[in-house]
């Protein structure tokens, strides 16, 4: 199987009542770690590039990568998604590059200029045969090279869902109710503590979520800033030498939740990048005379591998559908 778009994906998990994962890869390790998880799962998946990969590991190295994964995993539906894209250059620069689908967020930008800038993009999208995901409403939080402060966050505004999608064309939108990006994605003052003192973050907003599901029937929505931030990862970060504190995702169980409705695409990089460190700083403090970066990526490789198994399974519930 050659690269897809997500168009067929989407049908089939909107129609399923599961989602896809869009995974982030930045270098070998973690592009197999994910799709061997994907593969052995049966599961379709999205792997996707931020602009700050993409200056990080460059455009040819990712895409070959990703042109060996799927040489490796034939039998799985495989996209190639751009994050985050924010000019018409960037995305045509992908698009013309082997990208199978780009996002462009123009959310920043007020409505009218956010609608041009989509609309420019899907043009030359669809006519490459690749598929636009596009934001209306704002997360907070920090993922590469956006920035947004907490309190500076909105939620979208269902009442322009409509206008926004049958204007610019887009083939899925990425909307704001409640996840964020990173791994602090809420303040402490926004949540209450459990019984062991860990934060409980606010739920997800699900009636923001049916407003745009009424008024989009049928059309993918996308979730970012979907990580869990599981705490058993923060405090092996914390026990081996890390300092993070007060760390808080999204509970899986509202995830899961907005799978089975229109949610066809979540957002997971965050959890994939815990995973990692707190491998290696485990690995680290237990082998301090090891230097082979083999023996330390191994396990870090196979920490990915178990944390992407783990979302198809227990949050995604795309294991099977490939
Ligand atoms: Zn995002």
């Amino acid at each position: 199987m050659s690269l897809v778009n997500t168009k067929e994906m989407f049908a089939k998990a909107y129609d399923g009542g599961y989602a896809i994962g869009a995974f982030n890869v930045n270098n070998m390790e973690i592009v197999q770690g994910i799709t061997e998880a994907a593969g052995e799962l049966k599961s379709p998946v999205i792997l996707q590039v931020s602009k700050g990969a993409r200056a990080y590991a460059n455009h040819t190295y990712l895409v070959k990568l990703v042109e060996a994964a799927i040489i490796e995993n034939p039998e799985i539906p495989i996209a190639l998604h751009l994050d985050h894209g924010d000019t018409f250059e960037l995305c045509k620069s992908c698009i013309d590059g082997g990208f199978t689908s780009v996002m462009i967020d123009a959310s920043s930008k007020p409505f009218e200029e956010n609608i041009a800038l989509t609309r420019k993009v899907v043009e030359y999208a669809h006519d490459h045969g690749v598929v636009v995901e596009a934001e209306l409403g704002t997360l907070a939080g920090v993922e590469d090279e956006v920035n947004v402060e907490h309190g500076k966050e909105s939620y979208t505004h269902p009442e322009e869902v409509e206008e926004f999608v049958s204007r610019t064309g887009c083939d899925s939108l990425a909307i704001a109710i409640g996840t964020s990006h990173g791994a602090y994605k809420f303040k402490a003052s926004q949540c209450t503590r459990n019984a062991e003192g860990i934060l409980v973050p606010p739920p997800l907003r699900f009636d923001v979520l049916h407003e745009c599901i009424k008024r989009l029937p049928g059309f993918p929505i996308v979730l970012h800033g979907s990580s869990s931030v599981p705490q058993e990862f923060v405090k092996m970060v914390n026990q081996y030498g890390g300092n993070m504190p007060d760390a808080i995702g999204i509970p899986e169980d509202q995830l899961r939740e907005a799978a089975k409705l229109a949610v066809c695409k979540i957002n997971i990089d965050s959890d994939i990048r815990l995973a990692m460190t707190a491998t290696i700083r485990k690995y680290f403090a237990e082998h301090p005379d090891h230097f082979d970066p083999r023996q330390y990526l191994k396990p870090a490789r196979q920490a990915v591998k178990d944390m992407v198994a783990h979302k198809i399974v227990h949050v995604l519930g795309s294991d099977g559908k490939a």
